[in-house]
């Protein structure tokens, strides 16, 4: 019943129901689950000569006198096409209401009726004055709106606040013998929670804000259990899981680090432990390795690619672009010098030929490591024996995606790598069904990015330095920002730009880079950046993940309003370098930004450490924003934020992992409405 769409509900249409979709809200369950986001306290009533400005209060008035005004068409412009104006009396005086646009209300606000109004008044010429204040009629008793808490709602298009209410109030009573609550009676009691259908009532109608917030805060154990629940189930199907069988040969992880012209940091060297334990145990490695851009992620995954390949079994490395596939592929092969691996590209770009024929290599196992994009998780790709798959710049994929490679072998250990560094708390809810290892320093000697904000009067300074930098041998990005790279009207501004550089620059070499440029193409380009053959490099966001190139330590961002605070990081990481102290210089073209863009900016010149800038990133944003489709395979967070509500994350955790261990399969009849909740609710999520 509970999966009723809401069109069958009495008031919601084919318009209404879209809008509703919108909001995420299908079905009535949606319908319950849609929280209020904040609360009022309508019960403060004040007589009309007891208001104070800008004060929230109630009135009970009598409608003393009522006017509506239709404005003529001509100034339509002002947006304002009605007045409705009140006049609302008590005994201590009377006061002036205002509405906008809602001629309608004649038919509710009529003469001499008793009111309820709720708002903020305001000074007006020496008076007081509602504008667009929240109304009822006093008659209404069992009023959801006015005379007490109310939960406020988001809200788009044409549905209000009153509807909401109604709506849920409505589906509450209805529907409310029938609430299965999944939340087991022992835990329950355990943390004195209320029971599911009086916890949905407090949370929409509380009658006091303490049964508000102790209802929100049993809906947010709630979802954290479930999530943490699944993870753990997942676990332990995994450990009966047989994992391919690796030799760990001494000799090859000396060859490499011979090869290597540096030694490892200490927690690269604590990862690498981490990666061979896993592969001594009898069932599959999962893990997320974590660490800030530059870290050097990338030498930790080769030797787990290596043990791999010289244990008979082939290895898939698959990354986000094309130019870091063939970056990826020239590391490997330096590394992996005398070693003799097959090492091979799998990208789209390379044609039906050359793949047809890498396909047919991979099949009958002539290639023990293949480097490659999303081609690799094209349907007709197969392995002889897929032993290891390692997925670069995670982030990058959607969580589906991801699962694809893996069930192209037979259990293979899994390695995934993000340079978005998210806290400890976040990476237990989102990445839980994966062991975290943590590289937290970055190799010694770097020289961290000066990072400076300039305002277009400044550009000509700028253009001086650039020349400056690059007349003492460095080179220069220059980062635009281009919103959408397969049109062709966004990529004319860069071309402008590019024009622009060109001219300024006449006497060094400029190039320019995007993602809509051939492979060779941009192979060339890097190549040619690379061999200090271009002194300025024009390019899109492109650029951003995971390209390295030593010499290049000055970085122009343009219209910094358009990134996002990872971005930038991952931008800025780009030219962390030894020799030379880095720049950062943000070209501020506009004089005013949204707030959030200004706070973006403050706290990118301010930190450099990717985790606290996460962090700051999730204060921003929120973990929806933050997660997108990374929930995708985890129950739908509506309520929690895993930052904010670490501690209860944390209970939640315990109490299911204390559910698991003593009955992994949930036959005990206690755990039976947590088996019930996921096999009606969960059914979609794959708990494999
Ligand atoms: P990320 O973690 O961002 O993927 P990379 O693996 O691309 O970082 O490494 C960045 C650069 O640092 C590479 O040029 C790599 O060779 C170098 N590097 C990695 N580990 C070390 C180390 N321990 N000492 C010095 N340089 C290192
Ligand atoms: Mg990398």
């Amino acid at each position: 019943m509970l999966f009723q769409p809401i069109r069958y509900l009495k008031g919601i249409g084919p318009k209404k129901e879209k809008i509703f979709n919108k909001l995420g809200i299908y079905t009535i369950y949606d319908l319950l689950y849609y929280f209020p986001f904040r609360y009022e306290d309508r019960r403060n009533f004040k007589k009309i000569n007891e208001l104070k400005e800008n004060e929230f209060a109630v009135v009970v008035g009598k409608v003393l006198a009522r006017n509506l005004r239709k404005i003529p068409v001509f100034i339509k412009k002002s947006k304002v096409r009605s007045i409705f104006e009140v006049i609302l009396s008590d005994e201590s005086g009377y006061i002036k209401c205002i509405w906008f646009n809602q001629p309608y209300l004649v038919d509710y606000i009529k003469l001499s009726t008793d009111l309820i109004i709720y708002g903020k008044p305001k000074f007006v010429s020496g008076k007081f004055e509602f504008i667009c204040p929240a109304y009822e009629p006093l008659d209404n008793r069992d009023s959801l709106n006015l005379g007490r808490i109310v939960g406020i709602y988001r809200t788009i298009g044409n549905i209000n606040q009153k509807f909401i209410r109604k709506l849920i109030s409505f589906c509450l009573e209805k529907y409310k013998t029938n609430l299965v609550d999944p939340i087991p009676f022992n835990i329950r009691k355990e943390k004195k929670f209320f029971n599911i259908a009086a916890s949905f009532s407090e949370i929409h109608f509380p009658s006091s804000f303490e049964n508000a917030n102790l209802s929100r805060e049993r809906f947010i154990f709630q979802e954290l259990f479930f999530s943490q629940i699944l993870v753990y189930l997942r676990k332990a199907k995994r450990c009966f899981q047989e994992a391919p069988k690796f030799f760990i040969k001494e000799d090859i992880i000396n060859r490499i680090k011979e090869n290597l012209s540096f030694s490892l940091t200490s927690s690269q060297e604590k990862a690498l432990s981490d990666i061979l334990n896993d592969f001594k145990k009898p069932y599959p490695m999962h893990r997320l390795l974590q660490g800030d851009v530059g870290c050097g992620k990338t030498v930790v995954a080769a030797f787990g690619i290596a043990i791999c390949a010289s244990s008979g079994y082939q290895a898939a490395l698959m990354v986000p672009t094309e130019i870091l596939a063939y970056q990826h592929k020239d590391t490997l092969e330096k590394i992996f010098k005398g070693l003799n691996f097959n090492i091979e590209i799998l990208v789209s770009s390379l044609g039906k030929k050359k793949i047809e024929l890498i396909k047919k290599r991979l099949l009958e196992g002539d290639i023990d490591i293949v480097v490659g994009t999303h081609a690799l998780i094209q349907e007709d790709i197969s392995f002889k024996k897929l032993g290891v798959v390692v997925i670069d710049e995670e982030h990058r994929f959607g969580v589906a995606q991801r699962a694809l490679l893996p069930q192209k072998g037979k259990n293979p250990h899994f390695l995934i790598m993000s340079a978005t560094p998210i806290p400890r708390s976040l990476a237990l809810s989102l990445y839980g069904d994966f062991d975290l290892s943590i590289i937290d320093e970055l190799p010694k000697g770097r020289i961290p990015p000066k990072t400076i904000r300039l305002k277009e009067e400044r550009r000509g300074w700028l253009y001086d330095f650039l020349r400056e930098k690059i007349k003492e041998g460095r080179q220069v990005y220059v980062i635009y920002p281009v919103i959408e790279e397969t049109e062709d009207e966004d990529l004319k501004s860069l071309q402008e730009m590019y024009e622009k550089l060109k001219e300024k620059f006449f006497d060094f070499s400029v190039d320019i880079f995007h993602g809509r440029l051939p492979l060779d193409k941009k192979l060339e380009i890097i190549k040619n950046f690379r061999e200090k053959k271009i002194d300025i490099l024009l390019s899109t966001t492109v650029i951003e993940v995971g390209v390295n190139i030593e010499n290049a330590n000055v970085m122009v961002v343009e219209n910094p309003e358009h990134f996002g605070l990872a971005q930038l990081h991952q931008l800025r990481g780009r030219i962390q370098r030894w020799i030379h102290q880095p720049y950062f210089l943000i070209m501020e073209s506009k004089n005013n930004y949204s707030e959030e863009a200004a706070k973006r900016l403050d706290i990118i010149v301010s930190i450099n450490d990717g985790f606290k800038i996460a962090e700051e990133d999730l204060k921003l944003r929120g973990p929806g924003d933050f997660f997108g489709d990374r929930q995708h395979g985890y129950p739908q967070l509506r309520i929690a934020n895993p930052i904010k509500d670490l501690d209860i994350l944390k209970e939640a955790r315990l109490f299911a992992y204390r559910v698991i261990k003593t009955d992994p399969e949930l036959k005990n009849p206690s755990n039976r409405c947590i088996r019930e909740y996921l096999d009606v609710y969960f059914k979609n999520i794959c708990i494999s």
